[in-house]
């Protein structure tokens, strides 16, 4: 009999000649053998608290490396417990592979331990869902299933492994080889439409570049920078496509969104969907008439929700870079003193104006306005902003900057609660590993931070030195003082009386950090929140929360649309 090798060995075998760095996980029955097996191949692994974070956090990484990061789950509740994560991978456009242990084949049907459907849960969620036939078929089931999440659009895949297959022992002369297949291939766009977007450009009034997180995936920072800066034309970024080109370009026309979305005759639309986070491209936030040059590496995507004008399947770098050419070729440079410059930088102004008064309002209890500022204002100019709740990720998302590519990482296209302290330990073991100076800073609402709190242990446990700050304002979306939060509880039965977005008032989330022999921060103003900030940025090997108590009525300035109220398309 030759050498000899198990399920678990295989699988973590396959996934190391992958390239799978990272994974994220929940062991039991019957994958911790596999975990170990992951481990002496040199995988990384972060074990967590809830599947749902190990989750957030695997994809996290998959975005920041463009590698897919595993989650590790085990069966039943397990990877029930993760198909919210793989939805949100999914939707979000992100490489993720999730592997489950699953019952042993022959207990399937009779009742087996945790026996339920994987394969077919995972399946609305994945580009793939597969269960290897057997353990020598292990490494052919990884390599597809890595290329299938990293190739044409990226996503999540499910691979299934039932106890009997992790452990069944084959000789090494069984194992069907695969191979490491080449980076995702480069799709080159056609040239008569890089001429086509180009006129159209050129002959249009008020153009604006839209810049998506397609972007920052593609990885076009340099030539969409360059592009911005030698057309001098108006951009503006989704929330995650934020830092490909710099918020504090001069070109940048965030702080005049609603004006560039409703006035813009021709939009270049790189790497981002006309879904509810661009308003569908329609009236009354965008012209009717607009006519939109649409770049995405997906075919399907296009002319989602209106009819675009030039839609062009590339990848945007070499659509980007033949842009360029074209537009160098064509002496082209938007003129700084034409109209649509003009209005657009009244407008910025206007509104820079609005938010400089909310922001230098100190009052206790604070806004958001002033509480943002200041984090703005401390934190490193490079560190990477996770945020995630309501009024906090909405006003956030302007009033914190990104100048660099993949440094904010939310809750994205399907607006997912709980992803926070999961993105945030990814981001931070990918800090450690790739550029030890930079730093995390994680800001959360207090209802968001309710989620997937207990992840601080994760935090803990791998030394790693993420900034939380809760924006507490007791409730979603609003709360309440602790003396009305008393009075509304003792009215009758709290189950009739407690606002359903109430949460307990002046919660001290940063007492966590005693249960680690660490001390929290809880401040009510700005000096305090600047001392607390300053701290807790000093390289240390732990995080460390700041617990803002913040006016629980505090809201947005006004806006002329709401996000997502206006229903009629
Ligand atoms: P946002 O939330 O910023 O609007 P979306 O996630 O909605 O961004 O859209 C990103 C788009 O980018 C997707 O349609 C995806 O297919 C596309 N995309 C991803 N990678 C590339 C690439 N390398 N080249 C072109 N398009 C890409
Ligand atoms: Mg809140």
């Amino acid at each position: 009999m030759g050498e000899e090798m198990d399920g678990n060995m295989i699988l973590a075998k396959s996934l190391k000649d992958q390239g799978i760095e990272y994974v994220f996980g929940i062991v039991g029955i019957p994958v911790i053998e596999l975990s170990m097996a992951m481990q002496s191949v040199g995988l990384k692994y972060i074990g967590m608290r809830n599947e749902q974070s190990a989750c957030y956090a695997a994809q996290a990484i998959g975005y920041l490396t463009k590698k897919p990061g595993v989650c590790l789950v085990v069966s039943g509740p397990g990877l029930l417990h993760v198909t919210g994560g793989m939805a949100n991978a999914q939707i979000n456009c992100w490489p993720l592979l999730v592997i489950g242990g699953a019952t042993s084949e022959d207990h399937e049907g009779i009742g087996g331990f945790q026996e339920c459907p994987q394969v077919e849960l995972s399946r609305p969620y994945c580009k793939y869902s597969a269960r290897p036939p057997n353990a020598s078929l292990i490494p052919t089931h990884v390599e597809k299933a890595v290329r299938l999440a990293t190739y044409g659009r990226p996503g999540a895949c499910y691979l299934d492994f039932p106890g009997n297959i992790l452990q069944s022992r084959i000789s090494v002369d069984k194992i069907v080889n695969s191979y490491a297949h080449p980076e995702p291939p480069f799709v080159f766009p056609n040239p008569k439409d890089v001429i086509r977007a180009v006129d159209a450009l050129m002959n249009a009034k008020r153009p604006l570049i839209i810049i998506g997180k397609g972007s920052a995936y593609a990885r076009a920072e340099t030539y969409l920078r360059q592009l911005v800066h030698q057309t001098n034309l108006p951009f503006l970024a989704t929330p995650m496509g934020k830092g490909v080109v710099p918020d504090n370009a001069r070109q940048c026309v965030g702080s005049a969104r609603t004006t560039a979305l409703q006035k813009a005759d021709v939009v270049l639309l790189v790497g981002a969907r006309l879904n509810w986070i661009l308003h569908f491209g329609r009236p009354p936030r965008f012209n009717a008439d607009v006519k939109v040059i649409q770049i995405d590496i997906v075919p399907e995507e296009m002319h989602n929700s209106i009819k675009s004008h030039i839609a062009v399947q590339s990848d945007i770098v070499p659509f980007t870079d033949a842009l360029i050419d074209e537009f160098t070729k064509k002496k082209f440079r938007f003129n700084e003193n034409n109209e649509w410059w003009k209005e657009l930088n009244e407008k910025c102004e206007k509104n820079q104006k609005t938010v400089k008064a909310m922001q230098s309002d100190e009052k206790v209890p604070l806004n958001y306005y002033a509480v943002f500022h200041n984090i703005r204002e401390i934190i490193p100019s490079d560190c990477i902003i996770v945020s995630e709740g309501a009024n906090t990720m909405d006003i956030g998302r302007s009033m914190l900057l990104n100048n660099l590519p993949r440094h904010r990482l939310d809750a994205g296209t399907f607006g997912t609660m709980g992803v926070g302290i999961g993105f945030a330990i990814a981001a931070a073991l990918y800090c450690r590993d790739y550029c030890p100076s930079k730093r995390v800073v994680c800001v959360e609402g207090d209802s968001a931070f309710g989620f997937s709190g207990m992840e601080i242990e994760t935090l803990v446990r791998y030394s790693l030195p993420v900034v939380i700050v809760i924006v507490n304002n007791s409730g979603i979306y609003s709360g309440f003082t602790v003396e009305d939060f008393k009075s509304l509880q003792n009215m009758g039965d709290a189950t009739l009386t407690t606002p359903p977005t109430a949460l307990s008032a002046e919660t001290r989330y940063e007492n966590i950090m005693n249960m680690f022999g660490k001390k929290g921060y809880f401040v009510r103003t700005i000096p305090e929140l600047q001392n607390a900030l300053r701290e807790a940025l000093i390289p240390s090997d732990h995080p460390s929360i700041i617990n803002v108590a913040i006016n629980p009525q505090a809201d947005r300035k006004p806006q002329t649309y709401s996000w997502l109220t206006e229903s009629k398309l």
